[in-house]
C-alpha cells in the first residue's frame, strides 16, 4: 500500500470490453499504448486476452513489454520506430504500421521477415499513404518485397467524435478508394478505420475496431458521453491521504504566493499529492476532492508533492482517504471534470498519472 493509489477495477474493464463488443460483431482490437492510457498495460492486456483479438500500442518498448509479459496475441504498433530497433518486430513477432516506402525498405533490408499493416491517409495528416494511384504502386511495390509480409491496412478517424458528420464520411470514403484501389493485392487484408468514436456513433465498416478510451470507461468526448450512453463505466479511482489537519485564521494565506487567503477561520487539510504525480497545478483554486463522501475545495495552489483542501465542515482526521478522481460516498468526479478544470481531455488526465502512484488491481478472478 502507498499514500497514494490508482485503483484500477479490472472487472469494469472486461464489463467495458462485453459492452463495446456488443456493439459491433466485428474483431476488437484493444489500444493499450501508454501504459493502458495510463492504467497499467501489462496487468491490463493479460486480464482482456482471451476477449480480444489484437492489441494495439505506440512504439517498440510498449510491444516487448507485453511480449515479455507473455501475451500472445498480435500486436500493432501505431507509432514512429527507429531504425536501430527493426531488428525486434521480427525477434519478437509485432506487427508494424508501414506508411513510408523508405522506411519498408529499410526493414526490408533486415533479412526477417517482418509484418505490417499499410497506414492509409484519410485526413487525419499524421502518418499514412494519400490514396493516389502512385502510392496505390508504391504500396504493391512494398507487398512485393521479399520480407515484408503485408497483412492489413487501415486509416483513423480524426472528427468522428464530434456532433458533425461530413469529415468522417470523406475519411470514409478515402479509405473505400484504397481499399478498392488495392483490390488486386488486399482480398486477404484485414481492414479497419474505427476507433472508440467511430465503434459508438458509426456502424463498423471492415473488419475491426480500436477501442482505447471507452475500454476504461469514458467516452471520446462530453457530446459523445451524452449522445451515444452505452453503459461503460470508469475503471478506475485516484486516491491519497490527509497528511495534516490545522486551522487557519482570518487572512493566513496558503501554499506558493498566497493565491489563497483566508477570509475567516478555517479547518484545512493537507494532502499527500501533487503535480509531480500527475495532479495538475492548474487545477490551483479551482478543483475540489472527496473526503468521506463531501467535497473539498483546494486552496491556493497545487505543489509537486502536496496540495490543501478545505474541511472546514467535514468530518476527517489524519490518514483518511482522499478521493481525486472516483467515487466516494454519493459524489464522484470523473476524469472529464477534472480535465474541463485543466483544459485538457480525460486522455491527458489519465496518461499525466505519474510512475510515482501505486497501481493496485481490483476484481483480478476471471469469470
Ligand atoms: C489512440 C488511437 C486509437 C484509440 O483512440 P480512442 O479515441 O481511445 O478510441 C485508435 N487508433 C489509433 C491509430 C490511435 O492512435
Amino acid at each position: 500500500m502507498d499514500a497514494n493509489v490508482l485503483e484500477i477495477d479490472l472487472g469494469i474493464i472486461k464489463k467495458n470490453v462485453e459492452i463495446l463488443r456488443s456493439l459491433s460483431n466485428k474483431k476488437f482490437f484493444a489500444v493499450v499504448k501508454a501504459n493502458a492510457y495510463g492504467l497499467g498495460a501489462v496487468e491490463i492486456s493479460k486480464f482482456i486476452e482471451d476477449n480480444v483479438d489484437m492489441f494495439c500500442v505506440a512504439n517498440i518498448n510498449e510491444a516487448i513489454e507485453l511480449r515479455k509479459s507473455g501475451i500472445k496475441k498480435d500486436i500493432l504498433i501505431l507509432g514512429y520506430i527507429h531504425p536501430k530497433n527493426y531488428k525486434y518486430l521480427n525477434e519478437y513477432n509485432i506487427i508494424v504500421n508501414i506508411y513510408d516506402f523508405e522506411i519498408a525498405k529499410e526493414m526490408n533490408k533486415l533479412g526477417k521477415t517482418i509484418r505490417g499493416h499499410i497506414k492509409i491517409e484519410t485526413g487525419h495528416n499524421r502518418l499514412g499513404f494519400k490514396p493516389t494511384e502512385d502510392n496505390f504502386d508504391i504500396i504493391r511495390q512494398i507487398d512485393s518485397l521479399e520480407n515484408i509480409n503485408i497483412e492489413g491496412m487501415f486509416s483513423h478517424l480524426s472528427s468522428a467524435d464530434e456532433a458533425d458528420r461530413e469529415y468522417t464520411y470523406l475519411q470514409y470514403d478515402k479509405f473505400q478508394k484504397s481499399v478498392d484501389g488495392l483490390s488486386d493485392i488486399n482480398a486477404n487484408w484485414i481492414k479497419h478505420i474505427s476507433n472508440d468514436a467511430g465503434l459508438l456513433a458509426y456502424d463498423v465498416k471492415y473488419d475491426g475496431f480500436r477501442s482505447g478510451i471507452s475500454l476504461y470507461g469514458m467516452y471520446p468526448s462530453q457530446y459523445m458521453k451524452e449522445k451515444y450512453n452505452v453503459g461503460i463505466e470508469n475503471s478506475f479511482r485516484l486516491i491519497s491521504s490527509i497528511s495534516f489537519i490545522k486551522e487557519l485564521e482570518k487572512g493566513e494565506g496558503v501554499s506558493y504566493n498566497h493565491t489563497f487567503i483566508a477570509e475567516k477561520k478555517m479547518k484545512i487539510a493537507t494532502v499527500s499529492i501533487g503535480y509531480a504525480d500527475g495532479y495538475f497545478r492548474i487545477v490551483s483554486n479551482k478543483g475540489f476532492v472527496l473526503i468521506n463522501g463531501k467535497k473539498a475545495k483546494i486552496l491556493g495552489r497545487v505543489t509537486m508533492d502536496q496540495l490543501m483542501v478545505d474541511i472546514s465542515d467535514i468530518e476527517a482526521k489524519l490518514h483518511d482517504e482522499v478521493v481525486l478522481i472516483g467515487k466516494s460516498g454519493e459524489e464522484y468526479i470523473s476524469p472529464d471534470l477534472i480535465a474541463k478544470w485543466a483544459n485538457t481531455i480525460s486522455y491527458e488526465i489519465m496518461t499525466s498519472i505519474s510512475n510515482r502512484v501505486y497501481r493496485v488491481y481490483k476484481n483480478k478472478e476471471k469469470n
